[in-house]
């Protein structure tokens, strides 16, 4: 069943569903290896599962969210990679989303995503489609996967056959600025609608980097200059630009770094901190004042002691008091000067 954890308290589309677990791309940067074996793949959500969440059976960790909010899909695995040949289970969910119009982000590296059998579904689809690729340099760090020029091929091909493609430049490693300032046009040429930015989070200490949360990260000012030049060069090219740093989140043209603007009945959830500590507009809707909707919030806490504070809460007071409970923190991350 579709799932929402810690990352409810930074994005707007905090609901996330994968049909995989485990990732044959392999990329050397995967945050998911950090605390996951990602070798072997297994299967992981079925269309069953996520047209139960369509029709409206929601899991408690979902219950406060009353309306069609769009899915995440691969954010821990890639939906399209080659096991999907066999198991067919992204394929079976592009039915579902194609009979039931429900809004869905899909994130890729995968080249079954542009099979024809796929595009026949995905250009039925209500959905946003982003492919992964900073440059070229990366190809040695993403072995498993479709080279950057082959990725660039794909999404000319899916420019023509979906609503809309994004690009997602992360992990951004400052390194690569030139490549990337240069590839932008090229993004562009091939019919992508925008590009979303993030920086590399380190699992370790290095040189230069300055510790937030628990990631080590570039120093804000670096990224900054880095991504207004970038901004400049999408704008140039008629592209958007979207930043998915939480430091600098208001740098986009769009709060939401997923780039869904304008898409029919396509709503995200702005009752964040994210909204809240940028001082940007945000609703709390009526399923988040109830009682025992804030359950999500339980991922963030290892121990009984912190399950328990949570116990018959609402989603609406608990965004606010796991900001008091922890305020040094979430002021780093999203950047708040002290
Ligand atoms: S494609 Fe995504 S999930 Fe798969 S290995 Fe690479 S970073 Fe990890």
């Amino acid at each position: 069943m579709p799932d929402c954890g810690s990352q409810v308290v930074l994005c707007d589309v905090p609901v996330r569903f994968d049909t995989y677990k485990g990732c044959s791309h392999n990329c050397k940067y995967c945050f998911v290896k950090r605390w996951k074996d990602i070798n072997d793949i297994e299967k992981g959500e079925t269309s069953k599962a996520l047209l139960n969440f369509i029709t409206g059976q929601r899991a408690q960790v979902v219950n406060w969210c009353d309306w069609n909010i769009p899915l995440h899909w691969g954010g821990m695995s890639d939906p399209f990679q080659p096991a999907e040949k066999i198991h067919k289970l992204s394929y079976e969910c592009l039915k579902v989303f194609a009979e039931t119009q429900y809004p869905f982000i899909v994130s890729t590296k995968g080249k079954l995503i542009v099979d024809n059998e796929y595009l026949t579904l995905l250009r039925k689809c209500n959905c946003v489609v982003q492919i992964s690729m900073v440059c070229s340099q990366y190809d040695i760090l993403e072995q498993g996967a479709p080279t950057f020029e082959e990725r660039l091929e794909m999404v000319k091909i899916l420019a023509q056959n979906v609503k809309r493609v994004n690009i997602r430049i992360q992990p951004y490693m400052t390194q690569v600025f030139k490549d990337v300032k240069e590839n932008i046009k090229r993004f562009a040429e091939a019919g992508a609608h925008g590009i979303i930015v993030e920086g590399m989070k380190f699992a370790k200490r290095k040189k230069g980097l300055v510790k937030v949360g628990a990631d080590f990260v570039y120093e804000k000012n670096i990224l900054k200059t880095h991504f207004e030049q970038l901004k400049e060069e999408a704008h140039k090219y008629g592209l958007k630009f979207y930043v998915g740093e939480n430091r600098l989140r208001t740098m986009g043209d769009e709060m939401c770094c997923c780039g869904i603007e304008n898409m029919s009945n396509f709503k995200e959830n702005t009752y964040n901190l994210c909204h809240i500590l940028n001082n940007k507009d945000y609703e709390v809707t009526e399923a988040m004042k109830k009682p025992d909707t804030a359950i999500c919030f339980t991922s963030l806490y290892q121990s009984t002691l912190g399950h328990e504070s949570i116990k018959g809460k609402s989603f609406e007071d608990y965004m606010i008091e796991e900001y008091k409970r922890k305020p040094k923190i979430y002021n780093e991350i999203f950047g708040k000067e002290k």
